[in-house]
């Protein structure tokens, strides 16, 4: 298919990676026999895949990267905990992350290669199209790719060194020896013994970030460091090659003729990394019938901000704007509150300033729209957090859109503040993270702080509003069936006593 020729003019890759298997499981001793991430992604696939492993593939990385980032949220990196939630994940996964899940035959460690690469590539055209979906994957394809390299031994990353587009030097003994006093000086300032320790060079352009730590030798031009820093200096190098990849690509994008087949699918993925699942008010729990007399108890509780945003202004101004008529509309339609239902709610605040034929004129039709029961009569799915944040940003006088995302610093400060669940450092720990663009760990910060849960307690991302709002209703049916279980135990306690005393 076109993507392969799109992207890619080498052919010839994994014939010869199948024609080379040798020594794949031991150290690479050639360019072909290098995975593409220990070559930092510099060669896209060239052969050509059907749409069905496109989008195979390309979900499956989807997972994989969501897996990370969540696992990554409950605990540090390089844990040991970490390791074992991820690694559970991993199972079912077609990619080599941990060496030691590696395959033994040498074709299908070939194959899983081949699909790694041609992952991460389907995934840089696919979140190419914004500065967030672009910021978002290069930063998590970077800490995959030092969570690889730190799982693999010394001297594979050192053979493969040989196969990264740039100049790395790795010092013989020799030059080592000349270098001692100032290596180890260096070595003092990172408390690291230099005895049998491999140092390596590169253009001190290429060590920025380690520069900016303090912790490298500089000397004419060059920085030195040693292995430990490698990968620092490797992750960095494709994170830069990464965004400017995707700067490129989306230039391209524009004159690819893949209107039909190719783009529809990557604007998936790139939502789909926000919300693996549909939220059309089918998946809703029908065991609970949600009426418009709940919805202001639920808003407290259980809405994300956003949501909480929009019905406040419903109540209060009795009205909603176009863009928040659907992005609250599709909200509720998503946990559940039937056509009917909404409707009602939604007039009986509208008639609170316009009269009910108006009403039924001018917005009952949107209503039944997005149930399905007019125009295309299909039904429309809830927004996720990327559509909500990505499109139709709101102007002053609009209340829908994230207000991680579209309230200034300030003004979400003080909204933020006058909640009284929340305290001063949590708030500034949210506010922090809206300021840098981190939306949605913003959003699960604050999901956590105010159901009462340690930070990376939730175990997952918020990616979607109805998302936030089941994760809530979760934690609140399990705290009140535990208090019904420790009520009855202490009533069970109490039974015998009581017995007792009557028999007394
Ligand atoms: Fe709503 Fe998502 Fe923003 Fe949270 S991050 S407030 S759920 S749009």
């Amino acid at each position: 298919m076109l993507f392969a020729n799109a992207i890619s003019d080498n052919r010839n890759v994994r014939s010869q990676m199948f024609n080379n298997q040798q020594s794949i499981k031991n150290v690479p001793s050639n360019t072909q026999e290098i995975p593409g991430y220990l070559q930092l992604y510099q060669t896209p696939p060239g052969e050509n895949i059907s749409l069905t492993e496109f989008d195979e593939i390309a979900m499956e990385r989807l997972k994989l990267l969501k897996n990370f980032e969540n696992c990554k949220d409950s605990h540090p990196m390089h844990t040991e905990e970490f390791k074992n939630k991820f690694r559970k994940t991993c199972d079912k996964i077609k990619l080599i992350v941990f060496p030691d899940l590696k395959p033994t035959s040498s074709e299908d460690i070939a194959e899983l290669w081949r699909r790694d690469n041609i992952g991460h590539f389907i995934l840089r055209l696919a979140f190419c199209r914004t500065p967030e979906n672009q910021k978002w994957l290069t930063q998590i394809e970077g800490d995959l790719l030092r969570f690889r390299l730190r799982q693999e031994r010394e001297v594979v990353v050192d053979s493969s060194l040989s196969a990264v587009n740039f100049p790395i030097h790795k010092l013989s003994s020799e030059e080592k020896k000349e270098m001692e006093e100032d290596l180890e000086h260096a070595c003092q300032v990172l408390s690291i013994d230099m005895k049998n320790k491999a140092f390596y060079k590169v253009d001190f352009i290429d060590a920025i970030e380690l520069i900016r730590r303090g912790s490298v030798h500089l000397k004419k031009g060059f920085a030195y460091f040693p292995f430990e820093d490698l990968v620092t200096i490797l992750v960095s190098k494709m994170k830069n090659t990464t965004m400017a990849a995707m700067a490129r690509a989306f230039k391209h994008l524009a004159i690819l003729e893949e209107e039909g087949r190719l783009l529809p699918r990557l604007a998936r993925l790139s939502n789909n990394a926000y919300s693996g699942k549909d939220y059309n008010g089918e998946q809703a729990d029908g065991s609970i019938i949600i009426t418009r007399h709940m919805i202001d108890k639920l808003a407290v509780r259980s809405f994300a901000p956003c949501m909480k945003q929009m019905h406040k202004n419903l109540r209060l101004n009795h009205h909603l704007k176009y863009g928040a008529r659907r992005q609250y509309g599709l909200f509720l339609k998503g946990i559940g509150l039937s056509l009917e239902e909404a409707i009602a709610m939604m007039r009986d605040e509208f008639t609170k300033k316009i009269p009910s034929d108006k009403f039924d004129k001018e917005y009952s039709y949107n209503i039944r729209y997005m149930y399905g029961k007019e125009g295309r009569r299909v039904p429309q799915t809830a927004m996720s957090c990327a559509t909500i944040i990505l499109n139709n940003p709101p102007s002053a006088t609009d209340c829908h859109g994230c207000p991680f995302r579209h309230s200034e610093k300030q003004v979400l400060k003080q909204k933020l503040s006058g909640e009284s669940i929340l305290k001063k450092d949590q708030v500034e720990l949210i506010v922090d993270l809206a300021e840098s663009n981190q939306y949605d760990k913003a959003c699960t910060r604050y999901f956590e702080f105010t159901h009462h849960l340690e930070e990376g307690g939730l175990g997952q991302r918020i990616t979607h509003p109805n998302q936030y709002y089941e994760e809530s209703q979760k934690i609140i049916a399990e705290r009140i069936a535990a208090k019904h279980t420790s009520d009855s135990q202490t009533s069970q306690k109490s039974e015998p006593k009581e017995e007792q005393m009557d028999t007394q």
